[in-house]
């Protein structure tokens, strides 16, 4: 008669392999990943789970650590392999495979396998699931952030649309009236000057080439086809002629602008000379048409490490925190066309919201920033707004031609200084 074997309970095959299944699973798992605090605990509580389940034949048991384990694996863990709980599910299968064929006898290695493969299965379509779960959910997240931002670019693109209508219309309607104006005068053939008609026709077709000049504008440095014209300039000078241009709105606003004198205002750096006065231009015209009259405006100034930074302070009615770096997107400003009166330089006259973005994309373009601060948004109390601007100090321009000539007019500046 055959040998009867005399079959081992399952519990006690279990019981055998658990401390080098437990160490075996700890390592591998250890090495793929930081090691989680408590992981051999969580291998104990699993294998404990298994046993329940093997003895009372119920796969669901295992639900419990799973979900924990499968929460606990957040969206970004998803999206690297390597840190799946499937993976780890798969791998405790192979592992056990390995311990079972090391520890145990032919026969008992078999009967452990037939009990747990199926568990093991169980585990894996629960964990898949979830995971697919999570994935689609984070994918539905994904695709209802760009669908957002995808409306946000629409209305954006309507309200540039009907706020750029609004300001062209403001200038033609004036110059169309000048013209009729002047119709009606050079019918009616008197022989009055038309001087001032003129000049109002000239200021109307002025407005409209700035408009037009800063749509050009914000097209090009969303290009990026902004060519910067690299020559030696002082920013102090350059304070100076934005002063003189402004002069006449300060004083009619009676308005106090201080410039304020600083180390690194006579430095000669390398900019676009036109174009950093125009980013300079559009910070300090905000400052003029958000700050009421009889308010001061003052610029200011320090050298930093391989900058120079510019500050142009008001006592102005602010900016809100959450809206310190819409200001700089294009577009930023546009919820209200209402509020778009084409007021160039009068109190709270609004504009095309182009002015800070232009002035970003040139000191980016640079290699320089612009940022402001400001203890929020209040018409009341005018708590003001600081724009600090980094400006490059550079010493050569890129272009090495410039370089030579520039080196000459420093050494025939020191001569005249000295
Ligand atoms: P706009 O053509 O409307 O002036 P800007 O891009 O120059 O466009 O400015 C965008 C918005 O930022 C302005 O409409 C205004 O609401 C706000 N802003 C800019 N500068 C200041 C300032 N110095 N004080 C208060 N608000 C400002």
């Amino acid at each position: 008669m055959p040998k009867k074997t005399v079959s081992v309970p399952i519990q006690q095959v279990l019981a055998k392999i658990r401390p080098a299944w437990v160490s075996r699973v700890g390592q591998e798992m250890a090495r793929g990943m930081e090691v989680r605090a408590g992981f051999e605990e969580q291998l104990e509580r699993f294998f404990d789970l298994l046993e329940q389940s093997v003895t009372t034949g119920d796969t669901a048991w295992m639900d419990s650590i799973l979900l924990d384990w499968a929460k606990s694996s957040t969206e970004t863990d998803l999206e690297e392999e390597l840190y799946h709980v499937s993976f780890l599910i798969n791998r405790m299968i192979a592992l056990t495979i390995q311990v079972a064929r090391e520890l145990l006898p032919k026969q008992q290695a078999l009967d452990l396998l037939a009990a747990l493969v199926p568990i093991y299965t169980y585990c894996l379509g629960v964990v898949a699931r979830y995971e697919m779960e999570t994935r689609v959910a984070h994918i539905s997240k994904e695709m209802e952030q760009v669908q957002k931002q995808m409306e946000r670019v629409d209305k954006s693109k309507s309200a540039f649309i009907s706020v750029a209508a609004h300001e062209l219309k403001t200038p033609i309607t004036l110059i169309e009236g000048y013209a009729s104006m002047m119709e009606d005068l050079l019918r009616a053939g008197k022989g009055v000057s038309l001087d001032s008609l003129l000049a109002g026709m000239t200021t109307g077709i002025d407005r409209l080439r700035a408009i037009v000049d800063d749509m050009i504008d914000v097209s090009m440095i969303d290009n990026k086809l902004l060519k910067l014209n690299f020559q030696p300039m002082q920013i102090g000078q350059m304070l100076e002629a934005l002063r003189l241009e402004v002069e006449e709105v300060v004083k009619s606003r009676k308005l106090n602008l201080e410039i304020r004198e600083f180390e690194g205002n006579k430095q000669w750096i390398y900019v676009d000379h036109t174009r950093i006065m125009q980013a300079m231009g559009n910070v300090l015209n905000n400052a003029i048409k958000f700050t009421p009259d009889g308010g001061i405006i003052t610029i200011d100034g320090r050298p930093l490490q391989g900058f120079i930074e510019v500050t142009i302070t008001d006592t102005g009615i602010g900016i809100s925190h959450d809206n310190q770096s819409i200001v700089f997107e294009k577009f930023g400003q546009l919820g209200r066309v209402d509020l778009h009166s084409s007021g160039k330089t009068k109190f709270k006259g609004g504009g095309p919201g182009l002015g800070l973005p232009i002035a970003r994309g040139i000191l980016e373009a640079h290699g320089g920033s612009i940022w402001v601060e400001s203890p929020g948004y209040d018409e009341k109390s005018c708590p003001g707004s600081i724009f600090h601007i980094l400006i490059p100090a550079r010493t050569e321009s890129p272009d090495a031609e410039m370089t030579k000539l520039f080196s000459a007019l420093e050494s025939h500046t020191k001569k005249e200084d000295g």
